[in-house]
């Protein structure tokens, strides 16, 4: 995960508008795109043309300013990978009138998924679930998940089984079986048990909720709405947007491994005490800022 921004409605001097990104395998999984994405997206080398979907929560402002600008940029560098879009109906009307007035062309293929409860999006390594939030529009929460892994390749059995190193090692890695001096090898026979996949929750801005702490059950890391401290309540309540503390209780819940607190409001310069808030409920709270980069360890059974 590399965080590309960590800021509620306006940026501040160390926090940039709401992104993060999911770098998997060579392939790039954005979530929500704020003004200035773009430029943080180069810096921390997340790359032009590679494979991506972009997810996008809701269609204010802070959380969606910056996709026409990375979208032109990407163009200009001549990306010609398709781009899938994932967000709220309108979202798509908006990208297409804007290009349209500002006579945008892009050099790559553009396809919109609208966001409706339950399975997104279907690749062969992972898939993208949805939910919907509970914010002052309609906007909805990810769940990214790997399918199960095939398990650790143990070199010892493969040499002791007379499989010579090179496309036969990998075609074994990957699940399929070998011949070797007319004998089948199984990939069960030099592979461990099939290791989960891992899972990564992002909210966007919403109230917690029963639900969402349901969406989210067991996910490896989960991003949560952050805005206030535990003290504001009363204007998270009527923002609709959560305090630490409840983004702590959802992630307990939850039964998360880790909790990414995001989005802070602008009014807290100094965010160590919103953590230190939230440890006291679940503690594997940590502060999520611009350019952390967060290594989302699998689990081994
Ligand atoms: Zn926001
Ligand atoms: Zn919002």
């Amino acid at each position: 995960m590399v965080f590309l921004g960590t800021s509620s409605a306006t940026p501040t001097k160390g926090r940039n508008l709401p992104s993060v990104a999911i770098r998997r395998e060579g392939e790039v999984v954005l979530m929500d795109c704020g003004e200035g994405t773009q430029k943080s997206f180069v810096e921390y080398g997340l790359g032009i043309n590679r494979e991506m979907v972009v997810l996008i929560t809701h269609l204010h402002g802070d959380h969606v300013n910056g996709l026409l600008g990375l979208l032109q940029t990407m163009s200009m560098s001549g990306r010609g990978k398709k781009l899938t879009l994932v967000g709220p109906g309108g979202l798509y009307q908006w990208v297409k009138a804007s290009m349209e007035m500002l006579s945008i062309g892009l050099s790559f293929d553009l396809t919109f998924v609208a966001a409706k409860p339950g399975v997104i999006l279907s690749r062969g390594a992972y898939r993208v679930r949805c939910s919907r939030a509970n914010h002052s529009v309609e906007a909805w929460s990810y769940v990214f998940e790997e399918t199960p892994r095939p398990g650790v390749f143990d070199k010892s059995k493969a040499v002791a089984l007379g499989v010579p190193e090179g496309r036969k090692w990998s075609t074994l890695q990957h699940g399929r079986s070998v011949t070797v001096g007319g004998r089948k090898i199984r990939p069960a026979e030099v592979l461990g048990p099939k290791r989960p996949g891992r899972s990564v929750g992002y909210s966007g801005d919403t109230r917690p909720s029963a639900s969402l702490a349901r969406f989210f059950r067991g996910v490896d890391l989960l991003i949560f709405d952050s805005t206030f401290a535990a003290g504001d309540k009363d204007k998270a309540v009527e923002r609709k947007h959560s305090t630490c503390v409840e983004a702590a209780e959802v992630a307990k819940k939850a039964g998360a491994r880790r909790l990414a607190l995001t989005h802070f409001s602008a009014r807290y310069r100094n965010v160590a005490p919103l953590v230190k808030e939230a440890r006291e409920v679940f503690p594997e709270s940590f502060a999520a800022s611009d350019g952390m980069s967060v290594d989302v360890p699998g689990r081994t059974q």
